[in-house]
Parts: C-alpha cells; sequence; structure tokens
C-alpha cells in the first residue's frame, strides 16, 4: 500500500496567513504538467511494487487545473503505476472555482474526495485572510460539489483567528455541520514568519489570541464535532464513521508515498526526500540527472521522533508492540517511563497496549510530544 502526492503549485491570490509553496503566477502552466509527468515517470520505480491506495492533489490550488489537465495527469499515473481500482483520489479546490461542470467533469475522470478551503463562514474573516471567496460561494461550492455526486466532502476551517471570538467561531461550526460534508479538517492559525501575517506581527499589527481563548475555540470544536457524529481521529481532522482520510491517515503510519511536483515530499520507510521549492528550477530540471531534491536518511532516533510525533496526534495513539519490535527495549522503556507522568496528570491514557492522549492533554499536544522526543538522529 503506498500513496501519491501532487502539489500543483498555483495559486490566484495569496492568502495572508499562507506558507505553503505557492506562486500566483501559472503562465508556465503547460511547461509545468510535462515536468511534472516526466518526474512521475523518471520515479516509477520509486514505491517498488507497492500498490497506490491513495493519490492527493493539493496545492496551491489544484483547481486552477481545467478538468481535462487534471484526468490526463491521473490517467499517466494509472499507466505508470499500479494503482488500486478503489483508490481514494482526493483533488483540493477553492470553492469560487467550483460549478457544476467542472465537478462533473472532476467525477468522471475518478475523483471521488473533495475538498474544500472553506475556512470561515464571515466574509469579513475571508476578507482579512485574503481569500477569493464569500461565504455564499463556499455553501454553493459544497451543494454543487454533493448535487454532482459526491458523498466524500471535507472543508477546511481556521480557528484562533484575532477577532473571531467564541460567538462566531460557534457559528462557523454550526454552519460547517449543517452542510453535506462528511469531513472536516480545522487548524488553529499560527502566524509564521515571512507570511504575510508574520510581517504584521512584526510590526505589531497582529497579535496571537491568548491561551485560553485558543482552548475555549479548541474544546467547542471537540463538543460540537462529536454531537453531529464526527470522530477526532487526529488532532485537527474530524470524520463521519467511513470517511477518514485514508491519505492521511496513511502519512500518520508510516505508509510509503511518492510526492510529485515542487516542494513535494517523499518518504519509503527509509529516507524522506523533498523537491526544490522553485517551479522554474523544478520545471527545468524535474526527472533529469540534475538534482531538483534533497534527501535525508532516517537514523533510528528520527524515525522514533516522527512516528511518536505522529501516533500521538491520532486516535490510535502509540502502539507498544510496535515500538518494542522497532525501537527495542530502549525505545519501549523510554515511552513507558514518560508516558506515566502524563497518565498521572490525567493527559495520557493507556488501553491494552497502546497510548494516546486525553482531551486535556490534546490541548498541549505540542508541548507533550516535545517532551518525548529523543535527540540525535
Ligand atoms: S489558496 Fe492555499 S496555497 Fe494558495 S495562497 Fe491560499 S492557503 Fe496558500
Amino acid at each position: 500500500m503506498a500513496g501519491i502526492y501532487i502539489h500543483i503549485p498555483y495559486c490566484r491570490k495569496l492568502c495572508n496567513y499562507c506558507d505553503f509553496y505557492h506562486v500566483t503566477a501559472n503562465d508556465n502552466n503547460n511547461e509545468f504538467i510535462r515536468a511534472l509527468l516526466k518526474e512521475a515517470s523518471d520515479r516509477k520505480s520509486y514505491l517498488g511494487s507497492e500498490p497506490v491506495s491513495t493519490i492527493y492533489l493539493g496545492g496551491g490550488t489544484p483547481s486552477v487545473l481545467k478538468g481535462g489537465e487534471a484526468g490526463m495527469i491521473l490517467e499517466f499515473l494509472r499507466e505508470n503505476f499500479t494503482v488500486d481500482e478503489k483508490a481514494e483520489i482526493t483533488f483540493e479546490l477553492n470553492p469560487d472555482d467550483v460549478n457544476a461542470a467542472y465537478m462533473k467533469d472532476l467525477a468522471a475522470i475518478g475523483i471521488n474526495r473533495i475538498s474544500l478551503g472553506v475556512q470561515s463562514w464571515y466574509d469579513e474573516d475571508l476578507k482579512m485572510l485574503n481569500r477569493r471567496h464569500t461565504a455564499a460561494q463556499a455553501l454553493q461550492a459544497i451543494e454543487m460539489s454533493s448535487g454532482a455526486g459526491f458523498k466524500n466532502i471535507t472543508i477546511d476551517l481556521i480557528y484562533g483567528i484575532p477577532g473571531l471570538g467564541l460567538d462566531r467561531w460557534e457559528e462557523n461550526l454550526r454552519r460547517s455541520l449543517k452542510t453535506e460534508i462528511t469531513h472536516l479538517s480545522a487548524y488553529h492559525l499560527t502566524i509564521e514568519p515571512g507570511t504575510v501575517f508574520g510581517k504584521m506581527k512584526e510590526k505589531g499589527l497582529l497579535q496571537e489570541i491568548d491561551e485560553d481563548e485558543s482552548n475555549a475555540q479548541f474544546n467547542l470544536l471537540i463538543e460540537m464535532t462529536e454531537s453531529a457524529g464526527f470522530i477526532q481521529y487526529e488532532i485537527s481532522n474530524f470524520g463521519k464513521p467511513g470517511y477518514f482520510s485514508i491519505h492521511n491517515t496513511n502519512y500518520w503510519k508510516q505508509v510509503p508515498y511518492l510526492g510529485l511536483g515542487p516542494s513535494a515530499h517523499s518518504f519509503n520507510r527509509y529516507s524522506r526526500q523533498w523537491n526544490v521549492r522553485d517551479v522554474r528550477k523544478y520545471i527545468k530540471y524535474a526527472g533529469s540527472a540534475h538534482e531538483y531534491y534533497e534527501r535525508e536518511e532516517l537514523g533510528l532516533k528520527t524515525k522514533f521522533n516522527e512516528y511518536v510525533m505522529t501516533s500521538l496526534r491520532t486516535m490510535w495513539g502509540i502502539d507498544l508492540e510496535y515500538v518494542e519490535r522497532t525501537f527495542e527495549k530502549e525505545g519501549y522503556d523510554y515511552v513507558v517511563n514518560l508516558a506515566g507522568k502524563f497518565i498521572g496528570y490525567g493527559l495520557m491514557k493507556q488501553e491494552n497496549n497502546t497510548l494516546a492522549l486525553t482531551n486535556q492533554g490534546k490541548m498541549i499536544s505540542d508541548n507533550i510530544i516535545s517532551e518525548f522526543m529523543m535527540p540525535g538522529t
């Protein structure tokens, strides 16, 4: 089992909080697609004989692609990799790119999971974030996706936006959960250096909200999604039964994946590699002998840290049998000793052979995870 991630780097507008690799001009779209297919062809053997069970087109904004272009990319992957007939194929869209004909095209080429960047149901927040769409367009996008026959529909929301407040966050959740969505990803706003918000923060024009407010919004998210029948299977991800993201779950379960496109990451259990964050260099060098990526071989401690970091964020938690098998007695003792302290504080729980965060622990997950990190590689 393996996955393929495709990074489409183009965006029509720059969102103020965005730290993903993207460019706003797409005058080299055809050359980009050619480079992408060249890279896919060149790296056919990366996944060995593992069948591909998920494909994820993310970005950037995949919905800048025409239906035919996305179809050509998928067809190429099916010809060159062993793609499972029932593979989960996710496509990210900006709500204002959605129309009935486009959704029909996406369904026809085999896309079966739709991911919409809704972010907020308040136009003033969308303006502040510098999103292109309005709340009315977001609602229409969900309705059109559902109308085109998609059942696996996820949206992204952002909380912790300065000025959002608990009441409007509640309303954002209420409006989201009233729609046809079967999955929700909700991320706390982080102000990253180098972004528009980062620069505003440096000048003292923007400030993160305080911890109590953050926790209140996070708690409300957990409560309201649970009452609506969603399961929090990862700190930021909530799905109805049968609608968890297989692609993302596989990332957290150390399933190998091939990342195509500028800045895309790949993982094959022994190493990670990441492509150049520059679409022009990518177009020039993808699939050629000239190196367009960097690679890191993963030492045992790095593997341990990655495993703990990802698994503790999920409802499945740390599997102690896996830890003992893979990281031997030293790794096992280290985890059990540290976990004992957090169990005592009510921040972690042990069930059979797994260790997971409690709801209280999830609020300070980053702190707990950082205590588990082993120094060295
Ligand atoms: S659409 Fe997505 S990738 Fe593009 S600027 Fe906005 S957040 Fe970033």
